[in-house]
């Protein structure tokens, strides 16, 4: 038997939608900004049976005008509500149809849905009271829509359909229904109005479930698994993106890798399990300083995290990475393998530039890299920055043979990749 994909909302404990999926069901409404959000998706899925169901009523009411019409039976009151019922629906499917549905619809719906149930349940009444019995059937056709069709939320939709029941059961007797038609009828739509209310609530619900684990399992698949911290794919996406929007806006971008000193001897020396608590109290400490709307943090390999800082000058964004390697050392994780520090440390590469035309965003990555590079060689638990000066060395990701500073700086390279070995 296939086995239903849920995610876990213990995987992404700071997630909205698994705050909101860890409450039971069933699901009743959500806070403000995740409501607005669940009620804005659910309606405009729900558009095309929107339409659909309001032009229908519109014909359905038009066709029905015209018979009492033909028939010459109608009195004043019959046409009013007719002209009523019509020029409702109208209202309704003309919204349903607007450009301006998202924002008007349901407003609206819900009040012009009850007042036309209300009139329309009158007039079946009187219809059936003039031996018109068939007519009996719209009121449960009524109630159903206005709990499944026609995007109404619960409360609303129970108020119409009670107004509905209501509104006949008085015009039954009012305008003289058999009792014995009236009373069955009546049951039939108490039942309706009952039964009905059940399976909408119901199905909101799982409406509301469905929408918490979409949305989950979506920030799932942007997370990685161990940190918490979004993945090498959303920060390969994000990077392309912005750097289109720096380019178009001219601001700067600041890209920092920041790999974890000596690590292979943490987990030699503490276990991997041990190495993994290490990992995460990083990417904690690390991600608090990359928290703007624009910002990402990615865990972007093994032990080795990469963040983009947007609009961010040179100084800055080395200030920025210097408070990072202070706060992890300040962690004061102990590492006794380290030839570093007596703590866990990190270094931390900076390309700060200005994305120009004709350049790619995998060169500006190529700076970070070549930066980190460096500040390994220079003993680890510190930060290399490397700004427009290198970056004007680099043709299309790729560096010219004429790479004057970092060749002066690689001079000891060969030190480190021979020594401690090239950490990455
Ligand atoms: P350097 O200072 O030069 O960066 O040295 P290093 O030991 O950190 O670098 P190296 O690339 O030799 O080793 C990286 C280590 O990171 C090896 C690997 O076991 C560890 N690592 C990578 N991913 C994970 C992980 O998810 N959990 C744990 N516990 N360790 C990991
Ligand atoms: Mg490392
Ligand atoms: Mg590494």
């Amino acid at each position: 038997m296939p086995v239903a994909l849920r995610p876990n909302p213990g995987d992404v404990p700071d997630s909205p939608y698994a705050a909101a999926l860890r409450r039971p069901e069933p699901r009743g409404r959500f806070s403000p900004e995740l409501e607005a959000e669940f009620l804005r998706i659910d309606l405009t899925r729900d558009r095309v049976l929107i339409r659909t169901i309001s032009t229908c009523a519109v014909a359905l009411a038009t066709g029905h005008l015209i018979e009492q019409i033909a028939s010459a039976e109608a009195t004043v009151l019959v046409l009013a509500e007719m002209a009523f019922i019509i020029a409702t629906s109208l209202a309704l499917a003309w919204l349903a149809w607007s450009a301006a549905f998202e924002r008007r619809y349901r407003p609206w719906a819900s009040v012009l849905v009850p007042a036309r149930g209300a009139v329309a349940a009158a007039h079946v009444a009187q219809a059936a009271a003039h031996g018109q019995i068939v007519l009996l059937m719209v009121v449960p056709v009524m109630l159903i829509s206005m709990y499944f069709f026609l995007g109404l939320r619960l409360r609303a939709a129970v108020v119409s359909a009670a107004l509905a029941a209501v509104s006949f059961a008085v015009a039954a007797v009012l305008y003289g229904l058999a009792p014995p038609i009236a009373l069955r009828s009546d049951l039939y739509v108490l039942a309706m109005l009952i039964g009905g209310a059940i399976a909408a609530r119901q199905l909101e619900s799982r409406a509301r479930s469905g929408f918490l684990e979409s949305h989950l399992i979506a920030e799932l698949a942007q997370r990685d698994a161990l940190t918490g911290t979004k993945n090498r794919r959303v920060f390969n996406e994000h990077l392309a993106r912005i750097w289109q929007r720096a380019l178009a806006d001219r601001r700067s971008l600041a890209i920092l890798l920041i790999d974890v000193d000596h690590f292979k001897a943490y987990n030699d020396l503490y276990g991997h399990l041990a190495g993994d608590e290490a990992l995460r109290s990083v990417a904690r400490t690390v991600q608090a300083f990359v928290q703007r709307p624009l910002d990402v943090l990615a865990r972007y390999g093994g032990e080795e995290f990469a963040a983009i800082l947007y609009d961010v000058p040179s100084d800055e964004a080395r200030e920025v990475a210097e408070r990072m390697r202070q706060a992890v050392m300040d962690l004061n994780i102990e590492h006794r393998g380290s030839r570093t520090a007596e703590m866990v440390t990190i270094s931390i590469g900076v390309a700060a530039i200005e994305p120009a035309a004709g350049r790619e965003c995998s060169g500006a990555l190529q700076l970070a890299d070549q930066a980190l590079y460096e500040a390994k060689v220079r003993g680890r638990n510190t930060v290399e920055l490397m700004d427009e000066g290198e970056y004007r060395l680099l043709v299309t990701g790729v560096f010219s043979k004429d790479l004057a500073p970092v060749r002066r700086r690689g001079e000891s390279a060969a030190a480190y990749a021979s020594g401690a070995g090239r950490a990455r």
